[in-house]
């Protein structure tokens, strides 16, 4: 699990931390700086969603340094989301489902998914004293998201985890 909170760069200047200090952090080595970067455009991505169930929910998938599609939960059935359902009913689209569709028919391949990261974030929204605002939620992908997954081969996934929980930050799930 990667908390941000309780991370520097890797940049930071000797002796402007006391000894105590530096001890609490860690150094964010450079693959999971990547990682924090493109969560937090997926993370944008999530925020310009529409609210309608009290959460948002968004997918993107990278190849390198590249992004290669973007996904969104839509209140739109599909095939290709059916087929991937959680269960039987399940035939709406998921961020993640729709983000390797879309990827898929721009003609994405499997030599380019097996070393793709997706990204998944999931915002709660919370009623603070009136005041609506957005934190991550748990967005561990569903069986059929992850069957989905697991039949293009997608290398790695970062998802979001509770907030309120565990301060902001995210999981990391590598695929075989
Ligand atoms: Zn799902």
């Amino acid at each position: 699990m990667f908390i941000c909170e309780n991370v520097t760069d890797e940049g930071d200047v000797e002796g402007e931390k006391s000894e105590d200090d530096k001890k609490s952090f860690i150094k964010i080595p450079k693959t999971l700086k990547r990682d924090l970067y493109f969560f937090d455009i997926t993370k944008k991505i999530a925020e310009s969603q529409n609210d309608r169930f009290g959460y948002k929910f968004a997918a993107m998938i990278v190849h390198r340094h590249k992004v290669i599609s973007v996904g969104t939960n839509l209140e739109k059935t599909h095939p290709f989301a059916a087929r991937f359902g959680r269960n039987q009913d399940s035939t709406f689209w998921h961020a993640e489902t729709h983000a390797i569709y879309n990827a898929y028919k721009n003609g994405i391949d499997d030599s380019i998914f097996s070393k793709s990261t997706m990204y998944v974030v999931r915002l709660k929204l919370k009623n603070n004293k009136g005041q609506k605002h957005q934190i991550l939620g748990l967005s561990k992908p569903c069986k059929g998201c992850m069957n989905c997954i697991n039949f293009f081969g997608i290398k790695k996934i970062v998802y979001s985890i509770d907030q309120d929980k565990y301060g902001y930050g995210f999981d990391i799930i590598e695929c075989k």
